[in-house]
Parts: structure tokens; C-alpha cells; sequence
């Protein structure tokens, strides 16, 4: 068990994820945290993440570091998203085992499973078939990133494990089109269309692919869920069990935003994996579940994001 005066790292806190971890921590009164931005402390370098385990010993490591983005992030920027991945999560758990970490949670994501797998989709159905192209290089590093944790638990007894979200969204996500997930893209696109007074939003591909979304505080609720309860080899999926298709989502943005046009489909871009919806049994029956429904979650992020941004 965590107790407060424990040493907490939360590797990428200025991120979505380690920003939503930092602030669940806090509110349950962990307040010996141990934060570096990427600027102060590259998790890419062996060097600098070798010295910083060293001098700093941390308790506790949440890895929520690492090169993420959209579909056509992850498709243009292939090199990238496989070797920051593999160096920055190399890094931390060699580290973590070196210097005696008490427990690491690895984070991954639900691109990791075959692009054609049964539906909802179970923790075995890891490895059983071919990646979806479009983030192939990201779903093997986080791949690897897991049977890292599983082999230094096997072979050094370190208690490392794995968690795998479903698609995330929520305070401090990137609202950069080129490189942003589905949902920051659309909050953005329709809110400036309403703004802008245009008549037509555009939405990449057929709108037909079906994902589970989930608000980054309920992963947070999660990862901390888990650090106090899990403690074996593998890892578990963690997701709200509603699946939608992106055309239904953009029709609720477009409610959530006002945004009164039309909404036009763009089939030159990519549809990505055609469903993806995580099997939850495992966390729900450890006695875990969301809170946050998607309406009230783009509602509340939409209405922060808006406020603070100017066209
Ligand atoms: P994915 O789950 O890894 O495919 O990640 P994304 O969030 O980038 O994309 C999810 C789905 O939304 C894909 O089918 C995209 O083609 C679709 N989509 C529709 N409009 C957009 C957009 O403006 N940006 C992004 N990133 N995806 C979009």
C-alpha cells in the first residue's frame, strides 16, 4: 500500500494522463511527488534517467511518459513513436529495477490487440493476429513495454504492471489537428465552425469505426485502483464498456458545442481499426467501474478548453 510520505514519480505529469494521476494523488493526499518535464530530465536518455534514479529513489513510479498522438500522428511519424516509446519506457522500468522501485505501473493503450479481434476484447487476445498499419509502430513498443514489466517480474521479482485504457480524453489533451485524437479534433473543428459561422465540419473517414472513450479521471481513478490491488504478471483493460461510432460522436459534439451545420465525411483520411472495445470483466470484477458518462465529460471538458481558448 501507497502511504502518504511515499516517494510518488509520476513520469510525464505535464501530460494528459500524468496530469490527471498528479491531481487524483493529490486529492488523496500524496504529496511527496517527484515530477520532471521532459526538458528537465529527457526519459529518452539512459544517462540522465540513470542519474536521476540514483539520486532520487523513488517509492512509487507511475509511467505515464511517452510519444502519443492520432492516427496520422502515429502513421507519419513512425520512427518516432517506436523509438521515443521503446527508449523512454526501456528506461524507466531498467531503472526502477536498479534502484528498487516497491511497485511500477506501465501504461499502454487498447492499439496493442490485433485489428481484428472478437469483440469486447479480453487481455488473451493479446498477440493473436496482425496490428492495425496505422499505429503499428506504437502498439509494439507498448507491447514490449509489457512483457518488459512481466520479465523483470519474473526473473527479478519486481512487482511491475500493466494497465490498458481504452481511448482517452480530457483536460490538457492536444488540440493540434494534425497530430490530436478524435475528440479534442472535433471539439476544436466544431466550435470554430459555430465561432466562424461555417456551414460544414468536416470528419475523417466513413464515421463508421466504432470506439469507447473515456474521460482521463476515471483512468486516474484506475491506475490508482490498481497500484493498491494488482500485483500480477500481464495486465488489465480498463474502459467504460459503451462503444459509438465517430459519426454518432460527432453528432454529439455538435450538440455539446451548439454547432448547427452540417457535417460532412472526409473518405481520403483514415478509418483505422473498425472496432475496438475493451472487455472490462477483469477490473469491474476486482470491484472498479467508471463514473464519468461521456456526455458529461465532453460537456465539462468543452466548456474549460473553450473558455480558455481564443480563434
Ligand atoms: P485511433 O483510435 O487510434 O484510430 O485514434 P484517433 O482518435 O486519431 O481516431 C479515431 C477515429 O476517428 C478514426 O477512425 C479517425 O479517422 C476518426 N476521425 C474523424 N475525424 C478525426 C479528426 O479530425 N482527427 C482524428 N485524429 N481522427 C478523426
Amino acid at each position: 500500500m501507497m502511504q502518504p510520505q511515499d516517494k510518488i514519480y509520476v513520469a510525464g505529469h505535464n501530460g494528459m494522463v500524468g496530469s490527471a494521476i498528479v491531481r487524483k494523488l493529490r486529492q488523496l493526499g500524496f504529496n511527496n511527488l517527484l515530477l520532471r518535464t521532459s526538458k528537465e530530465l529527457d526519459l529518452r536518455n539512459q544517462a540522465l534517467v540513470k542519474e536521476f534514479f540514483a539520486s532520487e529513489k523513488p517509492d512509487y513510479v507511475f509511467g505515464a511518459a511517452a510519444k502519443v498522438g492520432g492516427i496520422l500522428a502515429n502513421d507519419q511519424y513512425r520512427a518516432e513513436f517506436l523509438y521515443d516509446n521503446l527508449m523512454i519506457q526501456s528506461n524507466l522500468i531498467h531503472h526502477s529495477h536498479l534502484n528498487g522501485v516497491k511497485k511500477l505501473l506501465f501504461l499502454g493503450s487498447s492499439c496493442i490487440y490485433p485489428k481484428i479481434a472478437p469483440q469486447p476484447i479480453k487481455e488473451e487476445y493479446l498477440l493473436t493476429g496482425l496490428l492495425e498499419p496505422t499505429n503499428e509502430p506504437y502498439a509494439i513498443a507498448k507491447i514490449a513495454g509489457i512483457k518488459m514489466c512481466d520479465a523483470y517480474r519474473s526473473q527479478y521479482g519486481c512487482n511491475f504492471i500493466s494497465a490498458m485504457p481504452c481511448n482517452l480524453y480530457g483536460p490538457n489533451d492536444n488540440y493540434d489537428l494534425n497530430t490530436s485524437h478524435v475528440i479534442p479534433a472535433l471539439l476544436r473543428k466544431f466550435h470554430e465552425a459555430k465561432v466562424n459561422g461555417s456551414p460544414t465540419v468536416t470528419v475523417w473517414g466513413s464515421g463508421k469505426p466504432l470506439r469507447e472513450f473515456m474521460h482521463v479521471d476515471d483512468l486516474a481513478d484506475a491506475c490508482l485502483f490498481l497500484m493498491e490491488r494488482f500485483d500480477e504478471p500481464g495486465f488489465v483493460n480498463v474502459g467504460t464498456g459503451e462503444e459509438l461510432s465517430i459519426a454518432k460522436l460527432a453528432g454529439l459534439i455538435s450538440r455539446v458545442t451548439g454547432f448547427t451545420g452540417a457535417i460532412e465525411f472526409d473518405s481520403s483520411k483514415p478509418d483505422g481499426t473498425p472496432r475496438k472495445i475493451l472487455d472490462t470483466g477483469r477490473i469491474i470484477q476486482m470491484g472498479w467501474r467508471t463514473q464519468i458518462s461521456l456526455e458529461r465529460g465532453l460537456k465539462t471538458v468543452y466548456g474549460t478548453w473553450s473558455v480558455a481558448t481564443t480563434i
